[in-house]
């Protein structure tokens, strides 16, 4: 069977990673969708949904997992029809992860069967943490996999990051 997981994966890091290992232990495959792909070059998104792509395929094959899928999803401003956005752009599934309340309200109503994930290590592994640590000028790459931060430093991220948050006056 197939699973699926959205998230923003801005960064990848090393919960997401732990995330989609478990997955796999249950389903033969897992569809990986990368939402509100149209947002880059913000506080909250700062990077490309190519640049998260990339992230999360080069961290995977590395560790030799080759069953998943990865799909950029952009926002739909519709709660009533997302579900349906998501299914016109992935193969078929069965299973839903997420710990989102929205997320999982919409999939539950369209039948699906949804699961909520354990949260591991939350005071390190969140995207919001590891964002402000950039900022901070404090470690954050003993928080992502060693291929999430390779990706970071060639696209120079945390000067990205940086230069997004200095205000304009
Ligand atoms: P942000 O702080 O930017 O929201 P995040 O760490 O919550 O980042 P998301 O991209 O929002 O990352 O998460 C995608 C999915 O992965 C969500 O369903 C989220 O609950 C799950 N997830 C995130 N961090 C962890 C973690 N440490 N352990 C388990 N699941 C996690
Ligand atoms: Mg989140």
């Amino acid at each position: 069977s197939r699973a699926f997981i959205v998230g923003r994966f801005q960064p990848f890091h090393l919960g997401h990673l732990e995330v989609i290992q478990e997955i796999l232990k249950d389903h033969e495959s897992v569809i990986i969708g990368i939402g509100s792909a149209q947002y880059s070059h913000t506080l909250q998104n700062p990077f490309t949904a190519g640049e998260r792509h990339l992230m999360i395929s080069n961290t995977l094959e590395s560790r030799k997992i080759f069953n998943f899928y990865i799909i950029p999803i952009e926002d739909v401003n519709s709660n009533p029809l997302w579900v349906a956005h998501v299914e016109s752009l992935t193969p078929h599934f069965s299973s839903v992860y997420t710990n989102n309340p929205l997320v999982k309200r919409l999939f539950y109503e369209k039948k699906y069967n949804v699961k909520s994930m354990e949260l591991i290590n939350r005071v390190e592994w969140s995207g919001t943490r590891i964002r402000d640590r950039m900022i901070r000028g404090e470690n954050w790459e003993r928080d992502v996999p060693e291929t999430v931060s390779e990706i970071i430093r060639e696209i120079d991220g945390v000067e990205r990051l940086r230069a997004l948050s200095e205000s304009d006056d």
